[in-house]
Protein backbone atom coordinates (compact mmCIF):
# COMPACT_ATOMS: atom_id res chain seq x y z
CA UNK A 1 0.00 0.00 0.00
CA UNK A 2 1.26 3.21 -0.65
CA UNK A 3 2.66 5.65 2.06
CA UNK A 4 0.96 8.33 0.59
CA UNK A 5 -2.48 6.59 1.83
CA UNK A 6 -3.54 8.21 5.20
CA UNK A 7 -3.74 6.59 8.31
CA UNK A 8 -7.38 8.01 8.89
CA UNK A 9 -9.58 9.72 6.65
CA UNK A 10 -13.20 11.02 7.94
CA UNK A 11 -15.28 12.36 5.48
CA UNK A 12 -19.12 13.88 6.07
CA UNK A 13 -19.49 11.76 9.26
CA UNK A 14 -22.51 11.94 11.10
CA UNK A 15 -23.74 10.57 14.41
CA UNK A 16 -26.74 10.63 15.27
CA UNK A 17 -28.56 8.59 19.05
CA UNK A 18 -31.62 9.22 19.54
CA UNK A 19 -32.39 12.35 18.28
CA UNK A 20 -29.58 13.89 19.42
CA UNK A 21 -26.41 14.73 16.72
CA UNK A 22 -23.13 14.00 18.56
CA UNK A 23 -21.28 14.54 15.62
CA UNK A 24 -22.67 16.40 12.76
CA UNK A 25 -20.97 16.61 9.61
CA UNK A 26 -16.52 16.19 10.34
CA UNK A 27 -14.15 15.65 7.63
CA UNK A 28 -10.78 15.64 7.89
CA UNK A 29 -7.13 13.75 7.20
CA UNK A 30 -4.01 12.22 9.63
CA UNK A 31 -1.16 11.79 7.70
CA UNK A 32 1.12 8.85 8.45
CA UNK A 33 3.50 9.33 11.21
CA UNK A 34 1.43 12.59 12.53
CA UNK A 35 0.48 13.32 16.01
CA UNK A 36 -2.73 14.89 16.01
CA UNK A 37 -4.97 16.26 18.63
CA UNK A 38 -8.87 15.92 19.16
CA UNK A 39 -9.85 19.32 21.22
CA UNK A 40 -12.99 20.57 22.09
CA UNK A 41 -15.18 21.40 25.36
CA UNK A 42 -17.39 18.27 26.70
CA UNK A 43 -19.80 16.96 24.52
CA UNK A 44 -18.48 18.01 21.88
CA UNK A 45 -18.13 14.99 20.07
CA UNK A 46 -14.71 13.90 20.27
CA UNK A 47 -15.42 10.24 21.83
CA UNK A 48 -17.85 9.50 19.16
CA UNK A 49 -15.34 10.52 16.41
CA UNK A 50 -12.93 7.86 17.65
CA UNK A 51 -15.15 5.36 18.52
CA UNK A 52 -16.25 5.85 15.07
CA UNK A 53 -12.90 5.47 13.40
CA UNK A 54 -12.29 2.56 15.88
CA UNK A 55 -15.65 1.11 14.28
CA UNK A 56 -16.83 0.54 17.55
CA UNK A 57 -20.08 3.22 16.78
CA UNK A 58 -21.59 2.72 13.38
CA UNK A 59 -22.20 6.01 11.36
CA UNK A 60 -25.64 7.51 10.85
CA UNK A 61 -23.76 8.58 7.21
CA UNK A 62 -20.61 9.66 6.45
CA UNK A 63 -17.31 7.18 5.45
CA UNK A 64 -13.92 6.75 7.68
CA UNK A 65 -11.29 4.87 6.23
CA UNK A 66 -7.80 3.64 7.81
CA UNK A 67 -4.96 2.87 6.19
CA UNK A 68 -7.42 3.00 3.21
CA UNK A 69 -9.43 0.61 4.12
CA UNK A 70 -13.03 1.29 4.39
CA UNK A 71 -14.41 0.91 8.23
CA UNK A 72 -17.76 0.31 7.70
CA UNK A 73 -16.97 -2.78 5.00
CA UNK A 74 -13.55 -3.80 5.54
CA UNK A 75 -13.05 -3.07 9.49
CA UNK A 76 -11.66 -6.73 10.06
CA UNK A 77 -8.73 -6.15 7.45
CA UNK A 78 -7.56 -3.88 9.50
CA UNK A 79 -8.65 -3.74 12.94
CA UNK A 80 -5.25 -5.40 13.57
CA UNK A 81 -3.15 -2.73 13.10
CA UNK A 82 -4.82 -0.78 14.98
CA UNK A 83 -5.64 -0.17 18.78
CA UNK A 84 -7.07 2.24 21.25
CA UNK A 85 -7.60 3.95 24.71
CA UNK A 86 -9.74 4.93 26.46
CA UNK A 87 -10.97 6.03 30.37
CA UNK A 88 -14.50 5.00 29.57
CA UNK A 89 -13.77 1.07 28.47
CA UNK A 90 -13.32 -0.80 31.65
CA UNK A 91 -10.95 -4.01 31.48
CA UNK A 92 -12.48 -6.92 33.22
CA UNK A 93 -11.72 -5.67 36.75
CA UNK A 94 -11.82 -9.12 38.69
CA UNK A 95 -9.06 -10.08 35.99
CA UNK A 96 -4.89 -9.37 36.63
CA UNK A 97 -3.15 -6.91 34.59
CA UNK A 98 -1.43 -10.23 33.57
CA UNK A 99 -4.34 -12.14 32.34
CA UNK A 100 -5.78 -8.80 30.54
CA UNK A 101 -2.73 -8.26 28.37
CA UNK A 102 -2.50 -11.60 27.78
CA UNK A 103 -6.06 -11.69 26.76
CA UNK A 104 -5.44 -8.98 23.97
CA UNK A 105 -2.05 -10.44 23.32
CA UNK A 106 -3.56 -13.16 22.14
CA UNK A 107 -6.71 -11.88 20.73
CA UNK A 108 -3.79 -9.99 18.53
CA UNK A 109 -2.69 -13.41 17.57
CA UNK A 110 0.64 -12.30 18.62
CA UNK A 111 3.95 -15.19 18.16
CA UNK A 112 5.06 -15.39 22.20
CA UNK A 113 2.02 -13.65 24.22
CA UNK A 114 3.73 -14.43 27.24
CA UNK A 115 7.02 -12.54 26.29
CA UNK A 116 4.86 -9.39 25.02
CA UNK A 117 2.87 -9.25 28.44
CA UNK A 118 6.68 -9.49 30.08
CA UNK A 119 8.01 -6.49 27.64
CA UNK A 120 5.02 -4.34 28.21
CA UNK A 121 5.46 -4.75 32.26
CA UNK A 122 8.34 -3.48 32.48
CA UNK A 123 8.18 -0.80 29.97
CA UNK A 124 4.85 0.61 31.30
CA UNK A 125 6.33 -0.34 35.28
CA UNK A 126 3.52 -2.88 35.87
CA UNK A 127 5.19 -5.23 37.74
CA UNK A 128 4.54 -4.22 40.84
CA UNK A 129 0.87 -5.05 40.04
CA UNK A 130 0.81 -7.61 37.10
CA UNK A 131 -0.97 -10.21 39.10
CA UNK A 132 -3.91 -7.82 41.02
CA UNK A 133 -7.38 -7.24 40.05
CA UNK A 134 -7.38 -4.77 37.52
CA UNK A 135 -10.61 -3.53 39.24
CA UNK A 136 -8.84 -2.49 42.48
CA UNK A 137 -6.15 -0.74 40.98
CA UNK A 138 -5.53 3.37 41.63
CA UNK A 139 -6.66 5.47 38.37
CA UNK A 140 -3.31 5.95 37.56
CA UNK A 141 -2.66 2.42 37.41
CA UNK A 142 -5.64 1.29 35.33
CA UNK A 143 -4.43 3.79 32.95
CA UNK A 144 -1.07 2.65 32.50
CA UNK A 145 -2.80 -1.09 32.08
CA UNK A 146 -5.01 0.80 29.37
CA UNK A 147 -2.02 1.84 27.84
CA UNK A 148 -0.32 -1.58 27.81
CA UNK A 149 -3.51 -3.07 26.31
CA UNK A 150 -3.50 -0.23 23.68
CA UNK A 151 0.45 -1.18 22.70
CA UNK A 152 0.14 -3.91 23.02
CA UNK A 153 0.20 -4.94 19.13
CA UNK A 154 2.57 -2.12 18.26
CA UNK A 155 -0.11 -0.45 16.28
CA UNK A 156 0.54 1.79 13.07
CA UNK A 157 -2.75 3.54 13.94
CA UNK A 158 -3.29 4.62 17.81
CA UNK A 159 -6.23 6.43 19.10
CA UNK A 160 -5.91 7.74 22.40
CA UNK A 161 -9.08 9.73 24.27
CA UNK A 162 -7.85 11.38 27.34
CA UNK A 163 -4.24 9.06 27.84
CA UNK A 164 -3.25 11.23 30.86
CA UNK A 165 -6.28 11.97 32.41
CA UNK A 166 -6.16 11.22 36.22
CA UNK A 167 -2.30 10.79 36.04
CA UNK A 168 -0.06 12.78 38.47
CA UNK A 169 2.66 15.38 36.60
CA UNK A 170 5.84 13.25 36.46
CA UNK A 171 3.34 9.74 35.18
CA UNK A 172 1.90 12.08 32.70
CA UNK A 173 5.09 13.52 31.16
CA UNK A 174 6.46 9.96 31.33
CA UNK A 175 3.82 8.29 29.50
CA UNK A 176 3.49 11.37 26.66
CA UNK A 177 7.44 10.45 25.91
CA UNK A 178 6.29 6.98 25.59
CA UNK A 179 3.19 7.97 23.41
CA UNK A 180 5.88 10.35 21.26
CA UNK A 181 8.56 7.33 21.45
CA UNK A 182 5.31 5.23 19.85
CA UNK A 183 5.56 7.67 16.82
CA UNK A 184 8.95 8.02 16.32
CA UNK A 185 10.37 4.46 16.41
CA UNK A 186 7.26 2.70 14.60
CA UNK A 187 6.00 5.78 12.23
CA UNK A 188 2.70 5.33 13.76
CA UNK A 189 -0.46 7.36 13.76
CA UNK A 190 -1.87 8.95 16.38
CA UNK A 191 -4.86 10.99 17.39
CA UNK A 192 -5.20 11.90 20.81
CA UNK A 193 -8.41 13.67 22.35
CA UNK A 194 -7.32 15.70 25.50
CA UNK A 195 -8.16 18.71 27.74
CA UNK A 196 -4.65 19.03 28.63
CA UNK A 197 -3.53 21.80 26.68
CA UNK A 198 0.25 21.66 27.53
CA UNK A 199 0.18 17.69 26.55
CA UNK A 200 -1.34 19.24 23.06
CA UNK A 201 1.82 21.76 22.42
CA UNK A 202 4.08 19.02 23.49
CA UNK A 203 2.75 16.17 21.60
CA UNK A 204 0.76 17.48 18.30
CA UNK A 205 1.98 18.58 15.20
CA UNK A 206 -1.80 19.63 14.55
CA UNK A 207 -5.16 20.11 16.41
CA UNK A 208 -9.02 20.06 15.74
CA UNK A 209 -11.07 21.70 17.56
CA UNK A 210 -14.51 20.17 17.43
CA UNK A 211 -17.83 22.20 18.85
CA UNK A 212 -21.31 20.96 18.74
CA UNK A 213 -20.10 17.71 16.68
CA UNK A 214 -18.50 20.09 14.05
CA UNK A 215 -15.04 21.18 13.23
CA UNK A 216 -14.06 24.73 13.72
CA UNK A 217 -10.44 24.86 13.49
CA UNK A 218 -7.57 22.57 11.99
CA UNK A 219 -4.25 23.72 12.17
CA UNK A 220 -0.78 23.48 13.64
CA UNK A 221 -0.93 24.90 17.73
CA UNK A 222 1.86 27.87 16.46
CA UNK A 223 -0.99 28.36 13.62
CA UNK A 224 -3.40 28.93 15.75
CA UNK A 225 -1.84 30.61 18.32
CA UNK A 226 -1.19 33.15 16.03
CA UNK A 227 -4.37 32.93 14.19
CA UNK A 228 -5.89 34.55 17.97
CA UNK A 229 -3.54 36.20 18.70
CA UNK A 230 -2.43 34.30 21.99
CA UNK A 231 0.46 32.83 23.70
CA UNK A 232 -1.02 29.43 24.84
CA UNK A 233 -2.91 26.76 23.36
CA UNK A 234 -5.33 27.17 26.99
CA UNK A 235 -5.96 30.62 25.54
CA UNK A 236 -6.50 29.56 22.24
CA UNK A 237 -8.93 26.76 23.99
CA UNK A 238 -10.78 29.38 25.62
CA UNK A 239 -11.50 31.56 22.75
CA UNK A 240 -12.83 28.81 21.22
CA UNK A 241 -15.66 28.23 23.80
CA UNK A 242 -16.27 31.26 24.20
CA UNK A 243 -17.17 31.64 20.69
CA UNK A 244 -19.50 29.12 21.49
CA UNK A 245 -21.17 31.11 24.15
CA UNK A 246 -21.81 33.68 21.93
CA UNK A 247 -22.96 31.88 19.24
CA UNK A 248 -25.27 30.10 21.62
CA UNK A 249 -26.56 33.52 22.76
CA UNK A 250 -26.84 34.79 19.53
CA UNK A 251 -29.14 31.58 18.48
CA UNK A 252 -30.77 31.55 20.95
CA UNK A 253 -32.43 35.24 20.51
CA UNK A 254 -30.48 36.70 23.78
P1 LIG B 1 -16.18 14.98 26.73
O1 LIG B 1 -15.07 15.97 26.56
O2 LIG B 1 -17.16 15.41 27.79
O3 LIG B 1 -15.70 13.56 26.89
P2 LIG B 1 -16.85 14.52 23.90
O4 LIG B 1 -16.37 15.65 23.04
O5 LIG B 1 -16.05 13.28 23.90
O6 LIG B 1 -17.10 15.05 25.37
P3 LIG B 1 -19.09 12.82 23.11
O7 LIG B 1 -18.93 11.87 24.24
O8 LIG B 1 -18.73 12.36 21.75
O9 LIG B 1 -18.35 14.22 23.40
O10 LIG B 1 -20.62 13.30 23.12
C1 LIG B 1 -21.20 14.12 22.11
C2 LIG B 1 -22.70 14.24 22.34
O11 LIG B 1 -23.33 12.98 22.09
C3 LIG B 1 -23.10 14.63 23.76
O12 LIG B 1 -24.22 15.48 23.69
C4 LIG B 1 -23.47 13.31 24.39
O13 LIG B 1 -24.43 13.48 25.41
C5 LIG B 1 -24.04 12.53 23.22
N1 LIG B 1 -23.82 11.08 23.34
C6 LIG B 1 -22.61 10.46 23.38
N2 LIG B 1 -22.76 9.12 23.49
C7 LIG B 1 -24.11 8.90 23.52
C8 LIG B 1 -24.93 7.71 23.63
N3 LIG B 1 -24.39 6.50 23.70
N4 LIG B 1 -26.27 7.88 23.64
C9 LIG B 1 -26.83 9.11 23.55
N5 LIG B 1 -26.13 10.26 23.45
C10 LIG B 1 -24.78 10.16 23.43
Amino acid sequence: MSADVPAIEVERLVKTYNGTTAVDGVSFRIPRGAIVGLLGGNGAGKTTTISAIMGLVVPTSGEVRVLGTDMRRDRHRILHRMNFESPYVDLPGRLTVRQNILTFARLYGLPDPKARVRELAEELDLTDFLDRATGKLSAGQKTRVALAKALVNDPDVLLLDEPTASLDPDTASWIRDRIARHRDEKGASILLASHNMREVERLCDRVIFMRRGTVVADAPPAELLERYGRDTMEDVFIDVARGQAVMAALESGL
